[in-house]
């Protein structure tokens, strides 16, 4: 007995693939089914997780609809996997922004950009508000720095703490004590297998579309997402360093290294996301979980509106379009900050815990990984 109807199907799905093994060249959730007999619903919930939704194994599926086994083992993992996300959340009252998450990520978004422009026009006049301010500390003029940093850390410290007790459920869960985390051979190789996005390469051709013909275009895209997000965060954190440990003030030339940063960032998250996008519409309705196209795409938007609106505060920071700019931007982040818990930011994570149990495992059974 399993806790959730999906999980039973799972289980049962798992079990077929287990008799039958045609799919275990195409990614790491078969040679990771294959060293069990029995699955635990923490064993489910790791192989879900250990799934990157490439499609492949149904097109490749001689027991697929209309068969009547009706294996279809990218939607119930991505069901059971989207359900995993709201039975880790900490604290779990919030598991429920889970259940309708793109309308929950958009309200709190929205919440967060209106107190951004009302705070900034409450505590400035309109000559402040509105007026050109240019060279180091322009920023400040609409918010101090210390207030920035006080909201803006507490903010990424509480996003921190919960996605890190999030996973540690996760990895208790899936029946592993916490110190089997720190190890640092599988944790390089987990490191590689999601930086290469691996196993979203369908056994090497791409990913399904609903025409059929594989497409390396979702992992591109994919890449230029989560590497843009990278170099974003390091703009920011070389900014921090520069602020604490020289003195010198944002906003920056153009040349300098977080504005270069921050630019080729903000254009990774301008083209990743839009393509994600448009990727997500060619997808084959029968592998996705339709019913949660809300949190894939409030997560999406959010990331290529925060990238928009960064990249808009930086062509027209020396214009009077400065303060509003600023406030819808700082919104958004904040609102990216706290709702990372809670929304499709969680994937990346438990998904790179499974792929260090799935390099563990591996290594201990001998295998290559
Ligand atoms: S998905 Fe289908 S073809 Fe692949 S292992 Fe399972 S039952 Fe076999
Ligand atoms: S959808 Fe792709 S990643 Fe997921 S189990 Fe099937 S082949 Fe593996």
């Amino acid at each position: 007995m399993h806790g959730t109807r999906i999980l039973e199907e799972a289980d049962r799905l798992m079990t077929v693939c287990n008799s039958c093994r045609y799919c275990e060249g195409l990614c790491a959730v078969f040679p990771a089914m294959e060293m069990r007999r029995s699955f635990s619903d923490g064993d489910l919930n790791y192989l879900a997780n250990l799934c990157h939704g490439c499609g492949a194994c149904y097109t490749d599926c001689q027991f697929s609809p209309p068969h009547e086994f009706n294996v279809n083992v990218p939607k119930t993992l991505a069901i059971a996997r989207a359900e995993s996300y709201a039975a880790y959340a900490w604290p779990h009252v919030f598991s429920g922004v889970f259940a309708r998450n793109g309308l929950a990520i958009s309200m709190i978004a929205a919440l967060s950009v209106a107190a951004f422009i009302f705070g900034f026009a409450a505590f400035n006049d309109r000559q402040v508000l509105f007026g050109i301010h240019t060279g180091p500390g322009a920023f400040y003029h609409l918010m101090p720095h210390n207030a920035m940093a006080a909201l803006f850390g507490a903010a990424l410290l509480y996003a921190i703490v919960a996605l890190i007790m999030g996973v540690r459920a996760f990895w208790r869960d899936i029946g592993k004590p916490i110190d089997m985390l720190a190890d640092p051979g599988s944790l390089w190789q987990a490191m590689k297998d999601a930086g290469q996005l691996r196993y979203l390469d369908g056994g090497g051709v791409g990913c399904v579309n609903e025409d059929e013909r594989p497409s390396d275009l979702r992992r591109i895209y994919h890449h230029l997402t989560f590497y843009g997000f990278l170099l974003c965060f390091a703009a920011t954190s070389v900014a921090t360093l520069y602020h604490y440990m020289i003195a010198r003030e944002a906003p920056y030339p153009w040349w300098d290294l977080p504005v270069v940063l921050g630019t080729l960032g903000g254009l990774g998250l301008l083209i990743g996301p839009a393509g994600l996008l448009a990727e997500r519409w060619k997808r084959d309705p029968a592998l996705v979980d339709q019913p949660r196209t809300g949190m894939d795409v409030a997560f999406i938007l959010m990331l290529f509106m925060t990238s928009l609106t960064g990249m808009a505060l930086l062509l027209w920071r020396d214009t009077p379009a400065m303060g509003p700019l600023l406030a819808l931007h700082l919104g958004l982040v904040f609102s990216l900050f706290i709702t990372m818990p809670y929304g499709k930011f969680v994937h990346g994570i438990y998904r790179y815990a499974a792929l260090v149990r799935y390099a563990k495992e591996r290594r201990q059974a001998g295998h290559t990984v």
